[in-house]
């Protein structure tokens, strides 16, 4: 395959930039800023989704029409096989699947952006590559050999995408349960983090400056260094800190795809890459903002699990509470003049958005006011709950993020918790050992009465640590599954 598009670096090698493909590159830039634009609000969401889609069509086109694939039906096909797979998983996944199904997306990307390094390194004619022998890289008489730049950028795009890889492969393990949640400390891990991350670089350089013949054991080495350091660096991170990981890997796999762009000269993947890579830590910051957490720490890993605080999934002690059932509390919602409702992963796994927003029609019809609390880490994956609540119909206008609406729940006459717990537990307030500790969380205590739909006593929240909310003289805890009591709230209420 060459390359006919060719950025400047690969001019180098010959061959002309062709400035439609140039053009065309910029036109699916554009559609890409556009779909992220329009997937930052619920109302544009699909809109945008709507441009990302022309964004990558024209790029994939324009891709295939300018290069001399070698052979396009096999092209073709990996391409209907990838979309067929892609439709039946979108179709089938379950809302509650949805943060373990992007990790393992994410996988994949850092694994294309290895095996894409992979392949330049060991054809690089075929992807445009080659420079004379001499040292400026002029004398076309000379044998060839890769360039030192396009080393640096393969070893990136290769430490980087394998770091990815190794790394969304523990947070879907994690997040599909499949592995526990809570952090796995190694003795030393800074020192190893680090040591590793070092070594890492001083292999890329290596592999720069090495002549062609000694280049194989040194990218062998960085490749297994950075699949490593992808498992080292996430699995110490457990309690409630998985969203922040989440949205650092999705950073990852953009900047591992700008590096590719940037191997393969193709100026579309550089665009996209760094659109994702930019965004995703823009989301990480915001993210750690909220969480209350060191953006430098969560780089470079292994945060939110101080030795101290690894209390996950700790036994709890018998502690009396008060139990209600569907009738009491419909009718004090009843009563009621301000109800604020703050839905977490728990509304997501019974599907109770649609039940919810019945009821909030039916207090607003007898004049109680009804607001939406949302945490910016409830439920598995950033704006879980705001797709839920936008899925059932519930004003944008209604919808309060943390900061917004905490300062009101001392006005309130409910707090109606349902399915969400690490984000009203107190303990990030006042529990250093805890694994949330340092996290905002709602101060569901200042309401005046507290409902707390779960199902039975013994269930945790992520983080896997008791919550005293439970316990609270204002509290009635409504153990069954959300959707059942939000309906039988509702058939009270009738
Ligand atoms: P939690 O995971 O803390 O709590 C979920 C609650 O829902 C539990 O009390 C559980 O109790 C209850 N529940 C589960 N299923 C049902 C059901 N069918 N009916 C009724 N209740 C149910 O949720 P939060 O939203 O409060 O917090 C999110 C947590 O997830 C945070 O720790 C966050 O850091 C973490 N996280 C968030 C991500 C994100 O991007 N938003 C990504 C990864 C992790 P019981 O089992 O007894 O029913």
């Amino acid at each position: 395959m060459t390359v006919l598009g060719a950025t400047p670096a690969h001019a180098s090698t010959g061959e002309a930039v062709n400035p439609w493909v140039a053009l065309a590159y910029l036109l699916s830039g554009v559609f890409f800023i556009l779909a992220l634009r329009g997937l930052s609000s619920p109302a544009t969401s699909r809109t945008g989704n709507r441009y990302g889609m022309i964004g990558m069509a024209i790029a994939m086109v324009t891709t295939l029409l300018t290069h001399d694939i070698a052979n396009l039906v096999e092209i073709l096909i990996a391409i209907a096989i990838g979309a067929i797979i892609g439709l039946v998983i979108a179709r089938r996944i379950a809302m509650t699947a949805m943060p373990e199904l992007v990790a393992a997306f994410h996988s994949l990307v850092g694994l294309a952006a290895v095996l894409v390094g992979w392949a330049a390194y060991l054809n690089p004619g075929a992807f445009g590559l080659l420079v004379p022998m001499d040292t400026i890289g002029t004398d076309y008489s000379l044998p060839m050999q890769i360039g030192a730049v396009s080393k640096v950028e393969m070893g990136l795009g290769i430490a980087i995408g394998a770091i990815t890889f190794s790394g969304s492969v523990i947070a879907f393990l994690k997040l599909s349960g499949r592995m526990s949640g809570s952090p796995i400390l190694l003795p030393a891990r800074h020192v190893i983090n680090l040591g590793t991350l070092a070594a890492i670089i001083v292999l890329t350089a290596l592999f720069a400056m090495a002549a062609p013949a000694q280049t194989m054991p040194l990218i062998v080495g960085l490749t297994v260094l950075a699949f490593l350091i992808g498992f080292l660096l996430i699995i110490p991170i457990g309690g409630a800190d998985m969203p922040v990981v989440v949205s650092m890997l999705n950073s990852y796999s953009g900047w591992a795809a700008a590096a590719m762009g940037f191997t393969l000269g193709n100026t579309a993947m550089i665009i996209t890459g760094a659109l994702v890579g930019s965004s995703g830590a823009i989301l990480s910051y915001i993210m750690c903002r909220a969480m209350n957490r060191s953006f430098i720490s969560v780089i470079a890993g292994g945060f939110g699990a101080d030795d101290s605080g690894a209390g996950g999934g700790e036994a709890k002690e018998q502690r009396p509470y008060k139990q209600g059932s569907a009738q009491d509390a419909a009718f004090m919602l009843e009563q009621a003049e301000k109800v604020i409702i703050i839905p977490g992963y728990g509304m997501a796994v019974a599907q109770a958005q649609h039940a919810l927003r019945e009821m909030t029609d039916i207090l607003e019809e007898k004049g109680v006011e009804v607001k939406f609390a949302i945490h910016p880490v409830a439920g598995r994956m950033p704006g879980h709950m705001n797709v839920l609540l936008a899925e059932a119909s519930v004003d944008y206008d209604k919808v309060f993020e943390l900061e917004d609406i905490n300062s009101e729940f001392a006005q309130a006459d409910v707090a109606f918790i349902i399915g969400a717990n690490d984000v009203v537990n107190p303990a990030a307030k006042t529990d250093k050992s805890s694994p949330i500790y340092g996290m905002p969380v709602f101060d569901v205590d200042k309401a005046r009465q507290v409902f707390f739909i779960k199902r039975s006593m013994g269930g945790v929240g992520y983080a896997g640590v008791d919550n005293d909310v439970f316990y609270m003289d204002q509290t009635m805890m409504l153990l069954a599954d959300a959707k059942k009591m939000v309906e039988d709230i509702v058939k009270a209420m009738d």
